[in-house]
């Protein structure tokens, strides 16, 4: 049975004192009001991440992410944090291939299946992004596409390691848009997502995978996506900023 997961990714967001009030709200919240068995992850700056994951600890149900790990193992790269760096800290998942690092960072299908690698090795659960921009939307190779991503970034990987994978469809023209897909739009893809992993890895596997959505999720529109049948979850930028909207999502189950 598949976890249904809500992620909050804050991005370049908070201080560190922000970052602690809003982790502490989140957790009284989900305390107080989520009887469900949704997973919560909190994916904050990696300079907040030992401090958060001391307000979280004992609570049930909300873990710690980073927002990314290097591609090496360790050595001479100023200013990059290592996969083995975060498992030091107790971090317990990481967000791999986010379209603002493809992006911005120039990192590659290849760089991303290193990364994975290193995450995995180092007991890290990795929440792979996959996603195409709204130019690829409208070719109608998006499905193309967002296969290759996760075929270039994960099938290499074991059936046992690929277990460990968490999936993220973010379509890069919904991110931060305030242009959500529909629930039909992300059915769609989730659907081709899990039929390509069933391809590979076989349908109990690919039955197992949370998919998260991500993309201008918010509590207007939770709960219509969440109610799609592949579906998992979501990893939710601008709406993890504020305590009361994350949890309503986690509640949209
Ligand atoms: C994201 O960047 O992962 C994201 C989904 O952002 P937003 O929710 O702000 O669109």
């Amino acid at each position: 049975m598949r976890q249904h997961i809500v992620a909050g990714n804050w991005k370049m967001n908070n201080s560190l004192n922000e970052g602690l009030k809003l982790t502490t709200e989140i957790m009284n919240m989900v305390a107080d009001e989520v009887r469900g068995n949704a997973k919560v992850i909190l994916a904050p700056p990696f300079i907040h991440l030992t401090q958060v994951k001391s307000l979280i600890k004992g609570a049930k149900n909300v873990h710690l992410s980073a927002q990314n790990c290097n591609h090496n193992p360790s050595g001479a790269f100023t200013g990059e944090v290592s996969a083995s760096m975060l498992n030091s800290v107790g971090v317990e998942y990481v967000i791999i291939g986010h379209s603002e690092r493809r992006e911005y960072f120039n990192e590659t299908n290849a760089q991303l299946a290193a990364k994975v690698n290193l995450a995995l090795e180092n007991n890290l659960l990795p929440i792979f992004c996959c996603g195409e921009s709204l130019e690829i939307r409208e070719s109608g190779n998006f499905i193309d596409f967002i296969c290759n991503q996760i075929k270039e970034s994960l099938f290499h990987l074991s059936e046992e390691q690929f277990q460990k994978v968490v999936i993220a469809y973010e379509p890069i023209w919904a991110i931060g848009t305030g242009k959500t897909a529909s629930s039909e739009q992300a059915q769609e893809v989730h659907a081709a997502i899990r039929k390509f992993i069933a391809s590979k890895y076989g349908a109990n596997v690919a039955d197992d995978t949370s998919i998260l959505y991500g993309g201008s999720c918010k509590p207007s529109n939770a709960k219509e996506l969440f109610a799609c049948a592949d579906v998992d979850g979501g990893l939710i930028g601008g709406a993890s900023l504020k305590s009361r909207d994350f949890v309503d999502i986690v509640k949209s189950f």
